[in-house]
């Protein structure tokens, strides 16, 4: 590599940051409008179109969180012998009456009777027969789960824009709620666009290589509340492109097109975006990604990412998943970072923010974080080595082992 290469300021006054690109992305996108009713069973990952409020307390009743027996506490001093006259279990209360000197054997779950008011672990009792002693003291209350402490009937329990996950599906069918109002699947049109691509499953001629960025934005949309629609690879003349995107433009919510979106010579997304839609053509200051084209086509939002494969995957996790998450009805959360140390030297330019493909791991109850090797934006391997982006400031000249870095982890970005 040319040594001078290597510190080439690399900084745009033209570029936005990633965070000015975002922030007009995300004012440009709202919810889809449009709501449908689902079976609970159907609605993971689904966005809340109206707050839930619970019906019911739960839990109904008050019951034991132990294997044990019910009593009243003005008798659960230690020594005390009680006679055991019923059993409560799960699904099967005992209606009686506790009358002085009387206990109920108790198993978890189940309703601790109106006249008990404390549960002694079955650990802390000698048994015989039909006695119980007390090896310990049982304090009012104890061991008792009380009506409603989970969530009381009348509260709200989920807001609209909640993406509802598998606790959400739980804590909607404790209540006994079977459907729920959501926000529609928005509809995302994508399409690859390059002569020089083929479908896998076709050999390569010379100067062509198979398109994978289908693949992967097919992978990244398919973890969303999307329907989406694959028009597959656009060739690289300008009516195939305003073909395709009529089309998209008039049905979809998003176009997500990968490619032609520089200033090259066959580049006629961007070159008939500019004169037929209303998209604006941005250089992003950071790295892998630089060219992103973001705006309207009919009545789609469109987002043009760039065409080599890092650089779909990078501008997906940035930009992509929060538009998308937006038209989905939910608001996102930043990216989550760690900060670990990094086990080796990375060099970069200034002027971008480098996301660095990285290997995150434990090592002795500590972060550390290695490169995955050649930086290419090109270089798909990277992206599938990497669990986390290193993010290396947009000002800096790299960073050196032993230092702390900021980590993305992929799980949070994909
Ligand atoms: P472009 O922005 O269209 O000039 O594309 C930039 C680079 O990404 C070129 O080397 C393309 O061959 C490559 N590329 C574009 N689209 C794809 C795709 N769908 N799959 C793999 N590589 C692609
Ligand atoms: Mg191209």
């Amino acid at each position: 590599m040319n040594p001078k290469a290597t510190c080439m300021d690399e900084s745009d006054p033209q570029a936005l940051t990633v965070e000015q690109a975002l922030e007009r992305i995300l004012a440009a996108c709202g919810p889809v409008a449009g709501t449908q009713s689902l079976a609970l069973a159907e609605a993971l990952d689904r966005v809340l179109a109206t707050p839930v409020t619970a019906r019911i307390d739960v839990p109904p009743a008050r019951n034991a969180a132990m294997d044990g027996y019910a009593l009243r506490a003005a008798e659960g001093q230690t020594g005390t012998r009680l006679r055991i006259v019923g059993v409560s279990a799960a699904g099967h209360p005992w209606a009686g009456q506790l009358q002085p000197g009387q206990c109920v054997r108790i198993l978890t779950g189940a309703v601790v009777p109106e006249s008990a008011d404390t549960v002694i672990m079955q650990e802390q009792v000698e048994a015989e027969h039909e006695h119980v002693t007390l090896q310990r003291e049982a304090a009012a209350n104890a061991h008792i789960r009380q009506a409603g402490e989970d969530t009381r009937g009348g509260e709200v329990i989920l807001e609209t824009g909640r993406q509802l996950t598998p606790a959400d599906l739980g804590l909607l069918a404790s209540q006994g709620i079977g459907e729920v109002t959501v926000v529609r699947r928005p509809r995302v049109v994508f399409f690859t666009t390059g002569d020089e691509l083929v479908p896998v499953g076709q050999p390569l001629q010379p100067g062509q290589i198979h398109d994978s960025n289908r693949y992967t934005l097919r992978a990244l949309l398919s973890r969303y509340p999307v329907d989406f629609l694959d028009y597959g690879v656009i060739a690289d003349t300008e009516d195939a492109v305003r073909t395709a995107l009529n089309q998209a433009g008039a049905h979809a919510d998003l176009i997500l097109t990968t490619g032609g979106v520089s200033v090259g010579d066959a580049d006629f997304v961007s070159r008939l975006l500019q004169r037929e839609g209303n998209v604006g053509f941005w250089k992003v200051a950071m790295k892998p990604g630089r060219p992103l084209a973001f705006g309207h086509f009919g009545r789609a939002r469109f987002l043009g990412l760039p065409g080599n494969p890092v650089s779909v995957m990078a501008t997906f996790s940035l930009f992509v998943r929060p538009a998308l998450l937006r038209l989905c009805g939910t608001t996102p959360e930043p990216p989550w970072t760690l900060h670990a140390r990094l086990v080796e030297d990375l060099r970069k330019n200034p002027g971008r923010t480098e996301f660095q493909r990285g290997i995150l791991a434990q090592e002795n109850g500590e972060w550390t974080v290695r490169s995955t090797g050649g930086q290419g934006s090109h270089q798909l391997r990277s992206m599938s080595l990497a669990n986390a982006y290193i993010v290396l400031p947009r000002d800096s000249r790299g960073a050196t082992a032993g230092e702390t870095v900021e980590v993305i982890p992929f799980q949070s970005v994909f």
